[in-house]
């Protein structure tokens, strides 16, 4: 190595070192150097700086700029995080419904299945067919509800359950007649009420008789007094349409004039509907709701249930036809025999 190498060598050599002594000393005494010191705090605490109002917290780590958590100091429970913060995480489960005062036992927490019966015809002349009851059939099933405890309730008092959880009377259930014959007055009705019992009747307008009418379908006069007597009157369209194979202004019709209809003549307002032949689909109910009722069955048969109460214009509701016997009512009945 020529003496000039050798010189360039160790001038380099003490060049470095002198350097790298300067750097050492500066970061081992931060606070001389204010800017660099704030620079190196800034790099400490980045965590905590993504997770300010600027830079909203995740729900994984709320974290609000009053209580900043980093890993290195999480927050205790002394010092919640975020509690209420805008953006802490949503609760998973919806509130339950307030319970109203006046008598904390008429509201549950538990919502009990509701069979939703389905009767036709009662009448002990009319042929022979699945819709047609005897009355002594139709009886010793009214019988067999009130000896065992069963409650007839209505559709409103079954979605208050549901939606408000206001309590039912034990082993509650629906009775519902489709279609307005007059049997259901002359041999229904009276069955009802010596029971004590009370039922929703859905009206086929265009079908009902003018007083004094002896046919096959009951008169204004005769509705007139099932509503007085307590029954609930539903809608079940004008003529017995099939909705889902109607037009939508034909199904609009069919709907609305009929409720109207209904509600010019008793005076009160009709919100329980039934599909003829249980025919529905979501535009068939979306008309049924924008016309106000509250609920409508179908023949979907099994009871009501919280499965399915969310969808109250699609109610199930069990037919109750003459092909079934006494022990297949009582087994049909008992909401113990589903699953849920
Ligand atoms: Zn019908």
């Amino acid at each position: 190595m020529t003496k000039r190498k050798e010189y360039l060598l160790t001038t380099a050599i003490f060049l470095f070192c002198c350097i790298g002594s300067y750097f050492c000393w500066v970061y081992s005494a931060p606070n001389q150097f204010p800017v660099l010191s704030k620079a190196l705090a800034v790099e400490a605490v980045q965590p905590v700086e993504a997770a300010t109002s600027d830079h909203p917290a995740t729900s994984d780590h709320p974290v609000t700029s009053d209580h900043p958590a980093t890993p290195d100091q999480p927050a205790t429970s002394d010092q919640p995080v975020d509690s209420d913060h805008s953006t802490a995480p949503i609760v998973p489960n919806p509130p339950k419904p307030p319970t109203p005062s006046g008598g904390a036992e008429a509201y549950t927490d538990n919502p009990v299945p509701v069979p939703i019966l389905m009767y036709h015809k009662v009448n002990p002349y009319s042929a022979s067919s699945l819709y047609r009851l005897w009355p002594e059939d139709f009886e010793r099933q009214m019988q067999y509800l009130k000896d065992n405890g069963y409650h007839t309730v209505s559709i409103n008092d079954v979605l208050d359950q549901f939606e408000k959880r206001k309590k039912l009377p034990d082993k509650p259930v629906v009775i519902t007649l489709d279609d307005g014959y007059r049997d259901n007055y002359l041999y229904a009705f009276p069955i009802l009420k010596k029971y004590g019992f009370t039922a929703t009747f859905y009206i086929v307008t265009d079908y009902v008789a003018e007083s004094g009418s002896e046919g096959t379908f009951m008169t204004w006069d005769e509705i007139k007094e099932l509503d007085e007597a307590g029954m609930t009157i539903g809608c079940h369209t004008l003529n017995h349409c099939w909705l889902t194979r109607a037009s939508w202004e034909e199904a609009w019709r069919q709907v609305g004039d009929s409720k109207t209809i209904l509600e010019d003549f008793l005076g009160k307002k009709v919100d329980t509907f039934a599909y003829p032949y249980g025919a529905h689909n979501k535009w068939v109910s979306e008309v049924v709701y924008d016309w106000g009722f509250r609920s409508a069955v179908t023949v979907n048969p099994r009871p009501v249930s919280t499965a399915n109460a969310e969808h109250p214009l699609q109610l199930n509701r069990m037919g109750i036809y003459s092909d079934l016997s006494y022990d297949g009512f009582v087994y049909k009945i008992n909401t113990d025999n589903y699953n849920y």
